[in-house]
């Protein structure tokens, strides 16, 4: 089963693949939830520590409807200590659709006989980044299908590509990835492209599943897939990205599997992932799954929340693959990242937006086409912070060194005016009167919450610098 060069093959602890099946579904089946234990549970995690796979088990098996209310009120006040009010942007930026790879679940599979395939050009992939830029936004994820034209070399010339865009004020100042696993060596050429995350879905950690589900090419191999993020880190890319595609398999074994990743990460490398993706299953080109699997929403949001109790320190991330009611309701309680202006046609940003997706051209369906401006309306009427900051990043406060949640105080010193700075920013060169104005009145709100435990003169002046045009500033 395993076909990737011996030289990978497992021989220490950080190439071992670490889901153990039986123990999995030996917590699930066997941990008790009863109403003290998961308050317990939920009173370790409200300290800010993370969870077993024991204490795991005791969320997910607790069915009482008034212990699952207690399970999300935990989480909600929980991302509150951790995260705040602050919520990042971002947007996916498809590159190329060709894929040797034959995912039932994906319109991009290469059993789908599509009549145009496309990869963009250099000059193309400016446009669509300066169409970004226009938005607002600062991130971008690049997705690219798994065929040998993508190889490392192809990946980092892009991301330099990206990052070398400036139109008008603006310019994407992080660049993650979400592509094939590649070698060390292939991990190496990226890294030094200055990407922020290597994000890698392991679709189901469940491997008969998985042998079900990926019906060719590479990504058959599912220890390859498994060990990739180790890879990546060996090459020197500590900022991760793990995720599971909900719905191939029970969802409650998938948040175990997620755990279980995050404590490989932890023993190994003394830092957990950076983020946790959890996409459910959508609308694809001929869409070819057993159904048995699919998670309702009431299962979604109860996930959602365990996640967030599980490892309160990874960021979690909510695309638009989910409606603009769901997001709202699922940010409350556990959500630090979401895209916004989304739109997955290869091409797409740059053209007049289209009323309705075309799924024998995109990866899968949509469910929030809101635009950026849209949701950022809706953020700030809500009280969030949104943010588009990526000053860690690029001071190298990454990985072991990333400071946000080891440092107290950190979120208030640095990400929360960081965070305000670069909504200045927005509502400077791209927001519309209404939105300004909205924006520039929770500034002053928050300015004055953070002005009871800390001194905001630096920040107002920072404040004041954007005004007149400054830009990039932060602490
Ligand atoms: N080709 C790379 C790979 O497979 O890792 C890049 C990722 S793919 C373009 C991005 C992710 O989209 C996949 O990892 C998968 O989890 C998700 N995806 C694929 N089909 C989907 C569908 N029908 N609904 C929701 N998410 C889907
Ligand atoms: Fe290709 Fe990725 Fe889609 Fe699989 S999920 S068919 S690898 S693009």
């Amino acid at each position: 089963m395993i076909y990737y060069p011996q030289q990978y093959r497992i021989k220490d602890r950080r190439m071992q693949p670490f889901i153990d099946p039986g123990e999995i579904w030996d917590y699930i089946n066997n941990t008790r939830a009863d109403k003290a234990l998961v308050r317990e549970v939920i009173r370790a995690s409200l300290d800010k520590k993370r969870l077993s796979l024991e204490e795991t088990a005791v969320l997910l098996n607790a069915t009482d409807p008034d212990l699952i209310e207690e399970i999300k009120e935990g989480a909600r006040t929980l991302k509150e200590k951790v995260y705040g009010e602050r919520i990042v942007l971002f947007a996916p930026l498809y590159v190329g659709d060709l894929c040797t790879n034959n995912c039932q679940y994906c319109g991009f599979r290469s059993s789908n006989k599509k009549t145009k395939r496309l990869t963009l050009s250099s000059e193309e992939l400016l446009t669509e980044t300066k169409a970004l830029i226009d938005q607002g936004h600062k991130r971008l994820i690049l997705v690219y299908g798994e065929h040998p034209k993508y190889s490392p070399e192809f990946i980092a010339e892009t991301v330099k590509i990206v990052y070398s865009a400036k139109h008008n004020k603006g310019e994407i100042r992080r660049v993650n990835i979400n592509a094939a696993p590649f070698d060390i060596p292939g991990f190496r050429t990226i890294k030094d492209a200055g990407i922020g995350t290597y994000q890698i879905f392991q679709e189901t950690y469940h491997e008969p599943t998985y042998a079900k589900v990926h019906l060719g090419g590479v990504k058959r191999n599912y220890e390859w897939r498994l060990t990739s993020l180790d890879r990546a880190q060996e090459a020197g890319i500590d900022d991760v990205g793990i995720g599971a595609l909900f719905g191939l398999y029970d969802w409650r074994f998938e948040v175990m599997s997620l755990v279980r990743h995050v404590n490989h990460f932890e023993a190994v490398y003394n830092v957990g992932p950076h983020t946790i993706s959890f996409p459910r299953i959508q609308n694809a080109m001929s869409l070819d799954i057993d159904k048995t699997n699919i998670v309702k929403d009431e299962e979604f949001i109860r996930l959602v929340a365990i996640l967030r109790l599980a490892v309160p320190y990874t960021g979690m991330i909510l695309t638009a693959r989910e409606p603009a009611h769901t997001r709202s309701q699922i940010l409350r309680f556990g959500v630090s990242q979401i895209d916004g202006g989304t739109n997955l046609e290869l091409g797409g940003y740059s053209k007049e937006r289209k009323p309705d997706q075309d799924l024998s051209i995109e990866q899968f369906q949509i469910n929030d086409t809101r635009s950026l401006n849209e949701i950022m309306d809706e953020l700030i009427k809500s009280g969030y912070i949104p943010s588009f900051c990526t000053a860690c990043y690029r001071l190298g406060r990454t990985g072991e060194h990333f400071m946000e949640f080891s440092v107290p105080g950190f979120i208030k010193r640095y990400c929360s005016p960081n965070a305000l700075l670069t909504l200045a920013e927005y509502l400077e060169d791209y927001a519309p009167e209404e939105t300004k104005n909205a924006g520039y009145k929770l500034i002053e709100d928050k300015v004055k919450d953070l002005s009871k435990t800390q001194k905001t003169d630096k920040l107002k002046e920072k404040i004041q610098q954007v005004k007149q045009g400054k830009r990039d500033l932060y602490f």
